[in-house]
C-alpha cells in the first residue's frame, strides 16, 4: 500500500491573543486518500477555515506532524511550499478572490503563470476549462461583470489551471444563491468522478449531503467522522515539471508583473504622477545642467580655438592682479631674440602699447596703438587684406608706418582706402601700408582704431620705455603647446634668474573652462541628487501604501502557487518602472527646455549626450530597485493566511 495523500499526526494550531494563548484546533488525527470527496462541518468558529488553511498549507501548525504523500511539510521551506501550492493544491475561496482588474481568461492563467507553464499552453488551458464550466462566452469579462456563480466557476477553472489534484473549497457555496450553489456542488462532484480529491468546507449540511465522507467538527476538535468509503475511480496525480522549469519561466513573470504594476499605476494616475514628480525634476535638472555645461564649454572652446590654440601669453608678474605688474621691466628685446631663436618657435613678437590720438585731416579718434614686431601678424594669426605686413627692415629702422585693422579704421578715415594715407599718431606722422582682418576672439571688442607700429618706432618716438608690456609666442604646428609652454618658461626664467612672469595660453584658459563647467556641473548635479532621493523616498512611500492596499491580492497570489520571490520581483519591477517612467518624462521635459532654451538664447545651444541620457535611465532604474527594494520585502514576507484574512 502507498502512502497516503495526506496524513496529520496529533496536528494543532494556537493563537497567540494578547497575554494568552487560545488553541483553535486541539490535536487531532486524520487521513486522507487520493481521491475522496470529504466535508468538514462545524458551527461558525470551530476551526474548519483553520484546519483548511493547514491542509493547504498556507498556515503552518503550531504542534504535530503534516505529511504530504508522506513527506513532512515542516521541513520544507516557504519556497517548496509555494510549489506544493502551486503544484498541488487548487483554492476555492467563499468569496471567489479573484483579480478584479484581470479578465476571467487571465485569471484562470495565474496558477499557470507561476507554474512555468508557456504562454500558448496556459492560454489553451483556460480557454479549455472556462469552456468545460461553460463559460466559454465569458472569458473576456472582469469579475466585476460576472455574476456570483459564475465568478466560483471562475475560480474553479483557476483551481484546475495546474491539474487541481486537491482542491480545498473553503465554503465555496456560502455567498450563492441556492440554484448557483447546487451547479457548483455539481462541478465538484463531476471532479471527484474524475478522480481529483476534494475537500470543502460548510456549515449546511445539504451540502454536505454530496459528499463520501463527512468530518464534523466541534470547538477544535473532531466530534465524528463518518469514515472513509473507497473510491472506484482512478485519481488525478499531478507530476509537477522538474525544478529547471520552462525556459518561458522567468520572461514570462516579468511580463506578469509588468502588466500588475502597469495596471496599479493606471489606477492611481494623479499618484503615480506626483510620485513621480521628484524623480522628473531631478532627472530632467541633472540632464539639462549637463548639457548646458556641454554647450557652454564648446562656444568657449570654439571661440578659443578662433583666436589660435597654438599662441602663449607671457606677462610680467605673477598673474593677473599683481600689483607689481607695471613696475617689472624685465621682458626685453633679449628675451625677444632668446624666443626667436627657440628651434620648436614659429615665431614672436613683443606688444608695447602707447595710448594714443588719433588724427587724420581734421577727424580725431581714440586709437589703440601697439608696438609689435614683423612676426605679430603670424602670430595672432590675422590675414592681410590689403598692402604689407611689418617686415624686418622697418623694424629696424623704427619707421613711422603702420598696419592697421580693417574693422575700426573706417571710423577715422570713412570710405577711402587706407593704404597710403597719413595719419598723426599723437604728434608722430605715420603712414599707413597696410590692412588687416582679425578673428574675433576672445574678450570686448573695443570701440577705438587698432593701429601696429614697429616696436622701435614706438620706443623710440611715441614713449620712452625699455621693456615689453606683453610677449607673445608661436608654436610650431605639431609640437604641443604645453611642452612649448614648458621650455618656454624654463628659457626665460634662466635668463631673468627668477620666474617674474606668468604665461597664459589657449590651453590654460580651456583647461580653467573645462575645470570651470566640471565644478558647476558637480554642484548642481549634487543638489538634483538631493531631488533624485527625495524622489525616491517618494517612490518608497507609495510602493508601501501599495503593498497595504494590495495585501489580498497578494495573498491571493500566494494561495495559487506565487513564490516569495514572484511577489517580490512584481513589487520591484513596479517600482522600477515607476522611477523609470519619471527617468524618461524628465529626459522628455530636458529635451524640450533645450528646444525651447534654443529659440530664446541662441549664443549657446544645450548639447544632450547619449550617454548623460541613458545615465538617467540608469539612475532611475537604481532610484527603483533601492527605494523599491523594502516595500517589496515586505510583501514577499506576508503570511499568506494573514494576507488573505485582511479586506
Ligand atoms: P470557522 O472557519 O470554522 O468559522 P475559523 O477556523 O475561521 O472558524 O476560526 C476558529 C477560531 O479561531 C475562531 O474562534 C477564531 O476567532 C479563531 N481565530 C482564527 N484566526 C485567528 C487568528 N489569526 N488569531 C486569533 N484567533 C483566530
Ligand atoms: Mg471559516
Amino acid at each position: 500500500m502507498s502512502e497516503p495523500l495526506i496524513q496529520l499526526k496529533g496536528i494543532e494550531r494556537r493563537y497567540q491573543s494578547g497575554e494568552q494563548e487560545v488553541t483553535v484546533l486541539h490535536p487531532l488525527d486524520l487521513v486522507i486518500e487520493a481521491g475522496e470527496m470529504i466535508a468538514i462541518v462545524g458551527a461558525s468558529g470551530s476551526g474548519k477555515s483553520t484546519l483548511m488553511n493547514l491542509l493547504g498549507c498556507l498556515d503552518r501548525p503550531s504542534g504535530g506532524q503534516y505529511l504530504f504523500r508522506g513527506e513532512d511539510t515542516a521541513t520544507l521551506d516557504a519556497l517548496a511550499l509555494a510549489r506544493l501550492r502551486c503544484h498541488h493544491f487548487g483554492f476555492i475561496f467563499q468569496r471567489y478572490h479573484l483579480l478584479p482588474h484581470l479578465d476571467a481568461a487571465a485569471n484562470v492563467e495565474i496558477p499557470a503563470i507561476y507554474a512555468g507553464t508557456s504562454r500558448h499552453d496556459r492560454q489553451a488551458r483556460a480557454r479549455q476549462l472556462l469552456g468545460r464550466l461553460g463559460l466559454a462566452e465569458r472569458s473576456h469579462h472582469t469579475p466585476g461583470q460576472l455574476s456570483g456563480g459564475q465568478q466560483q466557476r471562475v475560480s474553479i477553472a483557476r483551481a484546475l489551471a495546474n491539474g487541481g489534484e486537491v482542491i480545498l473549497a473553503d465554503e465555496p457555496t456560502g455567498a450563492l444563491d441556492s440554484q448557483s450553489g447546487k451547479e457548483v456542488m455539481a462541478i465538484l462532484k463531476e471532479l471527484h468522478q474524475q478522480g481529483h480529491t476534494i475537500i470543502l468546507v460548510t456549515h449546511d449540511m445539504e451540502v454536505a449531503s454530496h459528499a463520501d465522507r463527512i468530518i464534523t467538527l466541534k470547538d477544535g476538535r473532531v466530534q465524528e467522522d463518518s469514515g472513509r468509503k473507497v473510491a472506484g475511480n482512478q485519481p488525478v496525480l499531478n507530476v509537477p515539471p522538474a525544478a529547471g522549469e520552462g525556459a518561458s519561466y522567468d520572461w514570462d513573470r516579468y511580463r506578469e508583473a509588468g502588466r500588475m504594476a502597469v495596471h496599479a499605476m493606471l489606477a492611481h494616475r494623479m499618484r503615480t504622477f506626483l510620485t513621480m514628480l521628484g524623480i522628473i525634476i531631478g532627472i530632467a535638472a541633472v540632464v539639462s545642467v549637463v548639457a548646458l555645461g556641454q554647450g557652454a564649454r564648446t562656444k568657449v572652446i570654439d571661440q578659443i580655438n578662433a583666436m589660435g590654440t597654438n599662441t602663449i601669453e607671457i606677462f610680467p608678474g605673477k598673474g593677473w592682479g599683481d600689483e607689481k605688474m607695471a613696475s617689472i621691466q624685465t621682458l626685453n628685446k633679449g628675451d625677444l631674440d632668446a624666443l626667436l631663436g627657440q628651434p620648436y618657435l614659429a615665431g614672436a613678437s613683443p606688444e608695447i602699447a602707447s595710448p594714443g590720438q588719433l588724427r587724420y585731416r581734421n577727424k580725431t579718434s581714440s586709437g589703440s596703438v601697439t608696438g609689435v614686431s614683423n612676426d605679430y601678424f603670424k602670430v595672432k594669426g590675422m590675414t592681410l587684406v590689403s598692402g604689407r605686413l611689418l617686415e624686418w627692415q622697418d623694424i629696424q629702422q623704427r619707421a613711422a608706418v603702420a598696419v592697421v585693422d580693417k574693422k575700426s579704421i573706417g571710423s577715422l578715415l570713412g570710405k577711402d582706402d587706407p593704404v597710403g594715407k597719413v595719419v598723426m599718431v599723437g604728434t608722430l606722422p605715420v603712414r599707413i601700408i597696410g590692412v588687416v582682418s582679425q578673428e574675433t576672439g576672445f574678450g570686448p571688442s573695443s570701440q577705438s582704431v587698432n593701429v601696429w607700429l614697429p616696436y622701435s618706432a614706438v620706443m623710440s618716438r611715441l614713449i620712452s620705455q625699455h621693456h615689453f608690456s606683453q610677449l607673445t609666442i608661436r608654436v610650431k604646428d605639431g609640437i604641443q603647446p604645453a611642452l612649448a609652454e614648458q621650455a618656454v618658461i624654463e628659457l626665460l626664467t634662466k635668463r631673468h634668474g627668477v620666474k617674474d612672469f606668468f604665461t597664459f595660453s589657449s590651453d590654460s584658459i580651456i583647461k580653467s573652462v573645462e575645470k570651470t563647467t566640471a565644478t558647476m556641473t558637480m554642484m548642481v548635479s549634487a543638489i538634483a541628487l538631493i531631488s533624485l532621493i527625495v524622489g525616491g523616498v517618494g517612490v518608497m512611500n507609495i510602493m508601501l501604501v501599495s503593498v497595504v492596499e494590495r495585501t489580498r491580492e497578494i495573498g491571493i497570489r500566494m494561495a495559487v502557487g506565487a513564490r516569495q520571490s514572484d511577489i517580490l520581483q512584481q513589487f520591484l519591477i513596479e517600482a522600477v518602472m515607476v522611477s523609470l517612467l519619471g527617468g524618461i518624462c524628465g529626459v522628455g521635459l530636458s529635451l524640450g527646455i533645450g528646444m525651447l532654451f534654443s529659440l530664446l538664447v541662441d549664443s549657446i545651444k544645450m548639447q544632450f549626450s547619449l550617454f548623460s541620457i541613458l545615465m538617467a535611465f540608469g539612475c532611475s532604474s537604481l532610484i527603483g530597485i533601492l527605494f523599491g527594494y523594502l516595500p517589496a520585502r515586505n510583501a514577499a514576507r506576508l503570511d499568506p493566511v494573514v494576507a488573505l484574512a485582511r479586506e
